[in-house]
């Protein structure tokens, strides 16, 4: 499955481009945006964008190790996600 990239927060999409910014082809993750955006996470105030209500979590290591996303919160998934239409929809 393709990573997730957009989470709905206070009502707004936001891509989780918005967190870094890319330096020599790395993505370079900004503290400041990082560490609001991982506030929200840990306040379960991401949620999918398809509307589904289910919660997601940002993943996103201190070191750029890994490329940042969203996943769905364990046992939070939601039968009704339609997030497969979205991402087709939003690439
Ligand atoms: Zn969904």
């Amino acid at each position: 499955m393709a990573h997730r990239t957009v989470a709905i927060c206070d009502g707004k999409y936001i891509g989780i481009e918005s967190i870094y910014t890319v330096i020599n082809g790395h993505q370079i993750n900004i503290p400041d945006r990082l560490k609001n955006l991982r506030e929200k996470s840990r306040n379960n105030k991401l949620f999918c964008p398809c509307g589904c209500g289910a919660n997601l979590i940002l993943v996103a290591g201190d070191k750029n190790l890994r490329e940042q996303h969203f996943r769905i919160k364990d046992g939070t998934y939601n039968n009704n996600c339609r997030v497969h239409f979205f991402n087709q929809l939003f690439p």
